[in-house]
């Protein structure tokens, strides 16, 4: 049975772990190194990224992410989890995986409209628009080559992205009762 890794540190990763329940997996929170063996996919959830990334760094997890994500293993990072995916964030010291080539700001924005919510055509899930939820998000500033614009806000703003098997998603798919997003991870694994 595939089994899902959902980094348990802070932040959103009981929803994540629910939604993956419905699609039939099995799912481990993980906060320790050890419990990284034998997952098939792991999932970085939205939260604070740098309380995230400072546990993660104690709780030594930094390298062995690292490690894993080489080896090919399938990531999902949301808001927080594409932050600690990026390779630079333009205006904070946060200690990320330097995984996806990207270079994002975060709580970029701005004050009134930093959290919202927009039904946004993603292709990759198909014609129905997704309801795609925005909580202090932050924005991918620059894109590097191998990286795939999976989804973009109508002013052409990239949100969601895909290097090789690490997919990054500034809103949470994980907050509503739509199954599409974490099925087609589910479907890269
Ligand atoms: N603003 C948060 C940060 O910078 C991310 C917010 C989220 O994950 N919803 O880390």
């Amino acid at each position: 049975m595939t089994k899902i890794g959902v980094l348990a540190l802070q932040g959103a990763f009981v929803e994540h772990i629910d939604i993956l329940h419905q699609l039939g997996v099995a799912t481990l929170p993980v906060r320790l190194p050890e419990e990284l063996a034998d997952l098939d996919g792991l999932v970085l959830p939205g939260g604070e990224s740098v309380t995230i990334s400072k546990l993660a760094h104690s709780f030594g997890l930094i390298e062995p992410l690292k490690q894993l994500a080489r080896e090919g293993l399938p990531m999902l990072g949301i808001c927080a989890g594409l932050i600690f995916l990026a390779k630079e964030v333009a205006n904070s010291e946060v200690e990320t995986l330097r995984l996806m080539d990207i270079r994002v700001k975060r709580n970029a924005f701005g004050r009134q409209v930093d959290s919202f919510e927009t039904d946004l055509m993603v292709p990759i899930l198909g014609e129905k628009l997704f309801h795609a939820i925005f909580i202090r998000a932050p924005i991918i500033e620059k894109i590097g080559p191998e990286v795939e614009v999976l989804a973009k806000l109508p002013d052409g703003l990239a949100v969601t992205v895909r290097q090789g098997k690490l997919v990054a998603s500034a809103f949470h798919p994980e907050l509503g009762d739509d199954l599409r997003f974490h099925h087609y991870f589910l479907n890269i694994i």
